[in-house]
């Protein structure tokens, strides 16, 4: 079964079509199979519309962040669809070691990034809005690894944890330490992330390095 969606524009049509396709039982498995959706690479989707696999924490949906600040209407985890088809392979071989993908940050709105910019003006820490992120072109997320019981892998630091202890080379941790942040790295990079020096969390598709910085918001029900 082929499926063709570049019909769907919007991606709240999109997730209307998906759910109507879940509740005639097209969908039997939790996880759909990319293969069957030809949804243009570029399109904003919600990634629970396409895997139930993950487990989210966005930080940036509370006030529990180095901001101290809820930039987030709602959690969602919105990314172009080529991003999620990604992500949702690099889970599945997580999830044959007994791991699976915790998200903490996805695509992030222009205007979200203004917001946090005028909290925290400081390139160190937020980047520059007139440059815009991979965030901003929904091509990055910000992830750790839970086994099966939720519980956290040891990485070290806290997510955005801002010192040298959060890179990559950093090498004055336990050999479990180094090793979960190897596993993340080497299965991110099987399915074409690249990792980024200083913050073990952060991961960009490569293909999607050159896409446009988007403003596009999704709907908080
Ligand atoms: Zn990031």
């Amino acid at each position: 079964m082929k499926i063709y969606l570049d019909m769907f524009s919007s991606p709240k049509l999109l997730s209307v079509f998906l759910f109507l396709l879940s509740q005639l039982n097209c969908i039997s498995q939790t996880t759909v199979n990319p293969q069957i959706l030809a949804v243009n690479d570029t399109t904003f989707v919600n990634l629970k519309d396409f895997s139930q696999d993950f487990v989210y924490d966005m930080k940036y949906a509370t006030d529990d962040n180095f901001l101290k600040s809820k930039v987030y209407d709602c959690a969602e985890c919105y990314l172009r669809y080529k991003t999620v088809k990604a992500l949702i392979l690099a889970n599945q071989r997580f999830m044959k070691k007994g791991f699976k993908i915790k998200l903490f940050d996805c695509y992030r709105p222009l205007d979200i990034q203004k917001k946090m910019w005028a909290i925290v003006p400081n390139p160190q820490y937020v980047a520059n809005p007139s440059k815009g992120s991979i965030h901003n072109r929904g091509g990055a997320v910000d992830i750790t690894l839970v086994d099966f019981d939720g519980k956290e892998l040891d990485m070290g630091t806290s997510f955005d944890f801002f010192g040298k202890e959060a890179g990559h080379d950093y090498p004055d941790f336990s050999k479990e330490i180094l090793n979960n942040r190897k596993l993340l790295r080497k299965i991110m990079g099987k399915e074409h992330f690249n990792s980024f020096d200083s913050e073990w969390w952060h991961y960009n598709l490569k293909a999607g390095l050159n896409d446009n910085v988007s403003n596009f918001k999704w709907e908080c029900k």
